[in-house]
Order: C-alpha cells, then sequence, then structure tokens
C-alpha cells in the first residue's frame, strides 16, 4: 500500500517538522506533502483517501499554540473531520510528549508520540505501508478500548549523525541542530523531558557537510540549534567547557563558510549558552570566528532562591561575571530573565529588577519573559505568579530606557490561558505517571 503523509506546516514547529519529513522522504512507497493551511491540510488528505491511498495528517504541537485565537478549538473540529474521511490522525512535539492524555482524549487523535520522533514516526510510517501491526512500534500512545492509556514503550535516543536535520534535497534547511538533550532538567524548560538528560552531538565532519548543504543553497548566515552552544563536547553536567571540542567545530566550519563568504552565528539566536561556561578562554575563541555581536545568556532570575527552586544550578554572580566578560571582549550580552514563576514573592521578583540594572550598567540588554507551564516539565502543574504593579512598572521602565524587549505580555496572557486550558480539560497531564516525563 503507498501512504500519503501529511505535515500541518506553521513557522513555530518547521524545524522540527523538517527533520521528520527528511527522515521520510526517502521511504519507498510514502509520500510526504506540507500544508500551511487547514484548507490545503483538510484538500491534500481527501486527495490522497480519493487516491486509494492511506491518509496520515501529522501534527508537531507546542504548548503556547493551544490557547493563540482559540485554536485548540479549531484543531479538535479539524481532527474529528480528518477521522470522518478515514485519515490516521497522529500528533508528536513538546506539547503531547507532556500531555500524551490530552491530545487522545481531548482532540481525539488516533496516535500519539512521546519524545523525538525521527525513529518511531518512520518505524510507524513503514509498518502501516507493509501491512504490519503498527502498535508494535516503540515511542507511541494511544486509547484502548476501556479509553486508558496505553504506551508502547520509550524508543532508544537516536544518534544524531544518522539523520539529516532537513530535507535539503527540497531546498528546505534551517539552523543546523548540533546538540540534543540536557543534563540541568531546569523544572520550567521541557528540553530534557523531551531529549533526554544525555547530550548528544552531532560531529564536526557532519556539521560541516549540512553547512555545505546551507552555503549551496545561497544562505551565507550559518545558524546552529543547541540547549546550549557552549556544551559542544560535553557529555555530562560541567562548568568547564570542552574548549578543544568548541574550537574544532568552530575552525571545521569557518573554513568551510569563508569560501563562499558564509557567517557563523554561535551562541546567538536560536541558541544561547548558560552564563558559568562564559570564560574569556571561549569568548576571546569566538571572537574570531563568529558574526554575531551579541551572546544570548540565560540567566532566568535574580535571586537566588528562585534559581535553586528552579534548578539552574548556577549563581546571580555567574550571570553577571559572564555580562562582564563578554562586554569586555566586544559582545553585547544579552540576557534572559523571567518572571512569574510559581512561588516568586515580590522580594525575589525585585532582585530580579536588581539584578536587571546591574547588567545594563555592564553593558548588556535585557530579553524579557514572562513563565509559562509546560506539560512534561516538574513545573507543568504549577500555576505562575501575578507580577505585582511596581514590578511591571520598573519592566516598564528598562524598556523605556531602550535596554529591555521581550514577548512577556504577550507570554503572561498565554501563560494564563494556558491555566484555563487544564481547567477546561484541554490539558490533562498526569505529572507523576506521564511516559514523556524522563527522569
Ligand atoms: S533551560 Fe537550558 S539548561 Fe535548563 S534544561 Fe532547558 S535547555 Fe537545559
Amino acid at each position: 500500500m503507498r501512504v500519503g503523509v501529511v505535515f500541518q506546516y506553521g513557522k513555530d514547529t518547521r524545524y522540527s517538522v523538517n527533520a521528520l519529513v527528511a527522515s521520510l522522504d526517502k521511504l519507498s512507497r510514502v509520500y510526504v506533502v506540507l500544508a500551511e493551511s487547514e484548507e490545503e491540510l483538510l484538500n491534500t488528505a481527501k486527495a490522497i483517501a480519493k487516491r486509494g491511498d492511506l491518509c496520515v495528517v501529522a501534527y508537531s504541537l507546542l504548548t503556547t499554540m493551544l490557547p493563540v485565537g482559540n485554536y485548540y478549538e479549531k484543531l479538535r473540529e479539524l481532527v474529528k473531520l480528518l477521522r470522518d474521511i478515514k485519515c490516521i490522525t497522529i500528533a508528536g512535539g513538546p506539547h503531547v510528549s507532556g500531555d500524551p492524555l490530552g491530545a487522545l482524549r481531548y482532540f481525539g487523535f488516533n496516535y500519539v508520540f512521546i519524545g523525538e520522533a525521527e525513529a518511531s514516526l518512520r518505524n510507524f510510517i513503514q509498518a502501516l505501508r507493509d501491512g504490519l501491526d503498527p502498535l508494535n512500534v516503540r515511542g507511541m500512545a494511544y486509547l484502548d478500548e476501556g479509553n486508558n492509556l496505553v504506551f508502547t514503550g520509550r524508543e532508544k535516543p537516536i544518534n544524531l549523525d544518522e539523520y539529516d536535520p532537513f530535507p535539503y534535497w527540497r531546498r528546505m534547511v534551517n539552523p543546523i541542530e548540533i546538540t540534543r538533550g540536557c543534563p540541568y532538567g531546569c523544572h520550567y524548560c521541557q528540553v530534557s523531558y523531551l531529549h533526554g538528560k544525555q547530550y548528544r552531538h552531532r560531529s564536526v565532519e557532519k556539521v560541516v557537510y549540512y553547512v555545505g548543504k546551507v552555503l549551496e543553497l545561497g544562505i551565507r548566515d550559518i545558524r546552529f540549534i543547541s540547549p546550549d552552544s557552549l556544551a559542544y563536547g560535553l557529555e555530562v553536567e560541567s562548568r568547564d567547557v570542552d574548549l578543544a571540542s568548541i574550537e574544532n567545530l568552530v575552525l571545521s566550519v569557518y573554513n568551510v563558510a569563508r569560501s563562499s563568504g558564509g557567517r557563523i552565528y554561535l551562541g546567538s539566536f536560536p541558541s544561547e549558552v548558560r552564563p558559568e561556561h562564559v570564560s574569556r578562554e571561549v569568548v576571546n575563541l569566538l571572537k574570531k570566528y563568529v558574526a554575531n555581536k551579541s551572546l544570548i545568556i540565560g540567566a532566568q532570575s535574580g535571586s537566588e532562591r528562585i534559581l535553586r527552586s528552579i534548578g539552574r544550578k548556577h549563581s546571580v554572580e555567574d550571570v553577571v561575571e559572564a555580562a562582564d566578560v563578554a562586554v569586555k571582549h566586544g559582545f553585547t550580552p544579552e540576557i534572559d530573565l523571567i518572571f512569574g514563576f510559581p512561588g516568586e514573592s515580590l522580594e525575589d521578583m525585585n532582585a530580579t529588577i536588581r539584578l536587571a540594572w546591574r547588567l545594563i550598567k555592564i553593558g548588556a540588554r535585557i530579553h524579557l519573559h514572562y513563565y509559562v507551564p509546560l506539560p512534561g516539565t516538574p513545573f507543568g502543574m504549577k500555576k505562575p505568579t501575578p507580577i505585582p504593579y511596581e514590578v511591571k512598572k520598573e519592566i516598564w521602565r528598562i524598556i523605556g530606557a531602550g535596554k529591555g524587549y521581550g514577548d512577556w505580555l504577550k507570554q503572561e496572557e498565554i501563560s494564563w490561558k494556558i491555566v484555563d486550558l487544564h481547567e477546561k480539560g484541554v490539558i490533562q497531564p498526569k505529572q507523576s505517571k506521564a511516559p514523556g516525563f524522563i527522569t
């Protein structure tokens, strides 16, 4: 049987969908279509079904997508329409991995994928194509006849070197994922719970290969995806970086990029760095090879109490030192700070405001965020703390001085809407038993 797979393709999830498309594209008797609107998706699914092929419609979901414009309601209706025309509906991504039950019970997906899906989705599609039982595939969950969640078991973490990060043969590329997984497990962040706590790095040879593919398409800005760009080469949590591995990576990429007029961006969007990894040696090294003028440093709070409660494993002074070192070597530090953590007091927020001004005096800019409860994380069930008026006034002073920016107000709105989605039953994580939760 031939299988037609339609991906819902939007800006929020395109990098992860690109990696999945790359893992399916080379399968025989399988074709992949990307749909950018609901109408396109439905029409494509109908055309596949009419042709007599097996239709699979796939979504990658972020929790923050759900409340925007009541997307959760539209999605539920669409899944029903797709099931009515006998398409198999599947979903994965950070939200679904943290809340498989809600994805199955509320949205009505046939199957969900937990954690990274390059291998499990490919195995699933192959099983459908070959008429085998797809329920033997690991990394998936579904509802049994009693409406209970059945998890087929975790799939082995993939070796990044065995998978293309994007389908460059379709002229589709994005920042190259150099590292996956993070040992820190910060309590509000989905990375460690989605991809595991073991660092996995793409080898320098493979990174260079994909840099070549990006350059061949005429793209000159080379960017990377990593939970911490300065963790390249590390195996476990460490305050020291692996300078030799970082140098090997950056120098190798630089040598390839230079001949085509390419520019390297490392430690800037879309990856940040942990503050304790910013040292004189590493910044000196970056300075020689990268084009970015800023370094994005995750600080999150100016309160030692909050840093401990969210599991950051660095101190406020680590952040100040990182900003100082960055400025002394010609980078503008852009510091991420988050307000509204569960249990955050006025005193904690004031400590963050004081840290912000201290960093601004050094030469930093502040990237302002509001805490968002994400399913699958230890804080996934915890409500945000409202920001008191006097703290908001201080935040506006920072922005007014031209030293702060960010989507903190939009995130505040989304965060409380997510709380509401728990109450409406759209999100139904069973935190202690959720298969997406890796310890
Ligand atoms: S916030 Fe950064 S360091 Fe913490 S778990 Fe997420 S990716 Fe890792």
